[in-house]
């Protein structure tokens, strides 16, 4: 097939017949394959299975430092854990503070506390008029449904190859004291599967906001989920944002959720001294302490980050045929059309999809009729709303490679199909 929009009125449609018996085919077949959410497969869950029975006595429970993990205790977190999380976020233990089973939970009750609290200090964000959050576009849909909920105002910022559009960044934050936040995935980040450059984080540190409470929500999900041997490399952004004298502008998060149980991991969030000492003091009013048990489970299961690396080894031997898969067959399928593009990232858990404009929601409903589930069109922008209408991730990691084929080639033919719809809709009728 050559480039589509080289085509006349009657090869359009003659190639429309053409794909919509193929798709009549498709969906005559009764498929039902999930691409929708970031999760890992059911073989990759297989891996963390030990974690369940390597804290199974009364003397395993006490941990290496003498806490009986069965009691109360401990708000930020085993000793051990800190360590751990310290090294995955490349900051010092003591900027650690481990959580309970979510990050997303982490940067929920963050933000919930500026709302009642204020931030060190400063005026509780729900007494003001306004608060902004910036949002790199496409994101993750869940940061903006945080926003949302809590009354935050969302304004898109485009996505660069090498993140944020900085110097729209900049502007927004000098100039707007209403804007008290950003969302970040900095490493392999949801949906685009991009790692954001020195150049990039420097500029994060380097932002002189009109906000004194403005804050970076660096959401470091990601950070050892490769699928090439070869890694993209983040700078550390609190070490950045400290040699700018500005320690206390940024919040790191992260979890295992990707790494052992989504649902039934560890989070961990880090910050300046200063900020965690105010976390730390609104925390102890919510809770005694998070569940150490886990934590245990996880140090005994990990080690250390040698342990945790070696185990993404086996998740990146899952994922990365899958990934190769859908690459492979979005460009046997769609490359040289001039109707698509899609990335090709290192690591995470997507590929971001454009298509032409005004034909995502039509794709996905197509794929949908035909019993193939996607995230919904849109879902990657503030409130659920893509301008463009052209963006949607994929995300392959829960169907098993035989049905990921399928499914990503009923996508391909679900593209073609609603891009010949609307090259037929904007060519004149010949004659
Ligand atoms: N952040 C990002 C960027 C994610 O993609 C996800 C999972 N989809 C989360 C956070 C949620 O993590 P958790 O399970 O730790 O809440």
């Amino acid at each position: 097939m050559s480039n589509l929009s080289s085509l006349s009125r009657e090869q359009l449609l003659a190639l429309k017949k053409q794909l919509t018996e193929q798709y009549d085919a498709c969906r005559a077949q009764g498929l039902q394959l999930n691409m929708a959410r970031g999760k890992p497969g059911r073989e990759q869950l297989d891996l963390s299975t030990p974690l369940l029975t390597c804290v199974s006595s009364a003397e395993a429970c006490i941990s290496e430092d003498g806490t009986d993990c069965r009691n109360y205790g401990g708000l930020d977190g085993l000793p051990g854990m800190k360590r751990l999380f310290a090294d995955l976020l490349e900051v010092r233990p003591e900027n650690v503070m481990v959580g309970g089973n979510s990050s997303l939970n982490l940067m929920y009750d963050t933000i919930a506390r500026a709302m009642l609290y204020g931030v060190l200090g400063g005026t509780p964000w729900s007494r003001l008029e306004r608060v902004k959050f910036l949002c790199p576009v496409p994101g993750y849909d869940r940061h903006f449904t945080v926003c949302e909920s809590l009354g935050i105002e969302m304004v898109p910022v485009e996505m660069r190859e090498d993140g944020p559009d900085m110097a729209t960044v900049k502007d927004l934050a000098k100039h707007d004291p209403a804007v008290k936040g950003i969302w970040c995935v900095p490493k392999y980040s949801n949906p685009e599967g991009k790692t954001y450059s020195d150049a990039v984080v420097d500029a994060f540190a380097a932002l002189r906001p009109a906000a004194a409470d403005f804050r970076i929500f660096w959401d470091n999900a990601y950070c050892v989920h490769h699928i090439r041997d070869e890694h993209d490399e983040l700078k550390n952004i609190l070490d950045a944002c400290a040699a700018q004298g500005r320690p206390d502008m940024v919040y790191l998060f992260t979890s295992t959720s990707k790494i052992t149980f989504p649902g039934a991991g560890v989070a961990a969030m880090a910050a300046s001294e200063t900020n965690i000492a105010d976390i730390r003091r609104h925390l102890s009013a919510q809770t005694i302490g998070p569940d150490k048990l886990n934590q245990l489970r996880h140090l005994r299961f990990f080690k250390d980050r040698a342990g945790v690396e070696a185990h993404m080894k086996k998740h990146q031997a899952i994922l990365a045929p899958k990934f190769a898969a859908v690459q492979e067959i979005l460009q046997a399928e769609l490359g040289g059309l001039d109707i698509a593009e899609w990335t090709h990232p290192h690591g995470g858990y997507f590929i971001s999809f454009n298509a032409p404009d005004g034909c995502a929601a039509r794709i996905v409903q197509l794929c949908r009729e035909a019993g193939v589930v996607t995230t919904p069109a849109g879902a990657t922008y503030p409130y659920g709303r893509d301008p463009r209408d052209r963006n949607i991730r994929i995300a392959p990691s829960v169907p098993p490679l035989s049905e990921l084929r399928t499914a990503i080639s009923l996508f391909t033919l679900c593209v073609k199909l609603a891009a010949v719809e609307k090259l037929g809709t904007r060519k004149p009728v010949l004659a």
